[in-house]
């Protein structure tokens, strides 16, 4: 047994490390919403979820006027009936975004415990394939920046190793998208992988269109071209360019990928572990992935996704976009391109408990 005897949920602000943009959104700071669990048997637990940069209260709401008093007297061993009974309690609120996010702070937590109380780290716990996943980065490729700064970006990711960029599309004129990506390929060579994300901004005919006039540049992916709920606009698009298309950012429950999947409108699956409600519905994802053969490139949160992605045999890619810098004490080690499973027992983030009391804002 390990009781839950204590819980609660708090909500800080952390700065973004240099400006991101894409084609229909800022990244305005990353809204983090923490929840810290302590268990009879001595074990604290803190779990974490995010927003980049709105609605990040109304999650720290449903937690505390909601869910995390329901954690009271229930047995964190329990990691299925836990995020079962957490999650069902809300029915009138999911599927959704706001519910799956509160979710994922608890699971993440209710995870952190299972890992210190059985001396594991993430990786081992979670299933265990690899010490290590290759970065694809993101931080060199955000639509404001110039042809010449993709460039730099993609240079630099080059020089240290890194296997592939993802550059922004959705520029106003399909020329200049192309421009951009026809330099960037120029000087990275043919082997390189070069993702594009257009940010679900585009309709089914524009995305075509793209699709094809990107089609030369042997591109590795084609990201939300379409809004997420288009999984029939995302089928057709499959079916029409060699381009592979990917998702996941923006689905909040395991049924959504398995409609995806089902309906070949997926071909790189990017679950994110806060979206989808925490890392019990992300491994289900994965191994339903798996069982359609097809790769997992979790989006964003590396600092936690190095140990997912490298717990399944389908993890494919993690996207390098730092973002606990300002509140751990170390950060994820890279070696030639690849990031390294952290192998401390726990979530495996070095968080910096000071610093994070002090940005404290409810
Ligand atoms: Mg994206």
């Amino acid at each position: 047994m390990s009781i839950i005897t204590s819980a609660e949920a708090f909500l800080i602000d952390v700065p973004v490390e240099t400006v991101r943009t894409d084609s229909v959104q800022a990244f305005l700071k990353q809204e983090t919403i923490f929840v810290r669990i302590t268990t009879d048997d001595g074990n604290i637990g803190l779990g974490y979820s995010y927003t980049i940069g709105t609605g990040g209260t109304a999650v720290l709401a449903l937690l505390r006027d909601y869910l995390v008093p329901k954690l009271m007297g229930m047995d964190s061993q329990y990691v299925e009936k836990v995020w079962n009974e957490i999650y069902y309690s809300t029915r009138a609120t999911a599927t959704g975004a706001i519910t799956s996010l509160a979710v994922a702070a608890i699971d993440t937590a209710i995870w952190d415990l299972k890992c210190k109380r059985t001396n594991q780290s993430l990786v081992i716990a979670a299933g265990g394939y690899r010490d290590r996943v290759p970065l694809y980065d993101t931080e060199g490729g955000w639509l404001h920046l110039t042809t010449e700064e993709l460039v730099f970006g993609a240079s630099e990711s080059k020089a240290k190793g890194w296997l592939g960029v993802k550059l922004k599309v959705g520029k106003a004129d399909v020329h200049e998208d192309f421009e951009r990506l026809a330099a960037v390929r120029a000087i990275v060579g043919p082997k390189m992988h070069i993702m594009v994300d257009a940010n679900q901004s585009m309709t089914l005919a524009e995305a075509k269109r793209r699709a094809k006039a990107f089609e030369p540049l042997d591109l590795f992916w084609f990201e939300e071209p379409l809004p997420a709920d288009d999984i029939a606009g995302h089928a057709a698009l499959a079916k029409f360019t060699s381009i592979p298309i990917a998702v996941g950012e923006t689905m909040y429950s395991v049924a959504q990928f398995q409609q995806y999947l089902h309906s070949e409108a997926a071909e790189i699956i990017q679950v994110d572990v806060a979206r989808v409600g925490g890392i019990t519905p992300w491994l289900k994802v994965a191994h339903l992935a798996e069982s359609f053969n097809v790769k997992v490139c979790p989006h964003f949160l590396m600092e936690i996704h190095v140990s997912l992605a490298a717990a399944i045999p389908n993890g494919l890619y993690v996207e390098h976009i730092p973002q606990l810098r300002s509140i751990t004490h170390s950060e994820i080690v890279i070696e030639s391109g690849f990031a390294l499973a952290p192998k401390t027992p726990g979530l495996g983030i070095d968080w910096n408990f000071e610093d994070i009391e002090k940005m404290r804002i409810v």
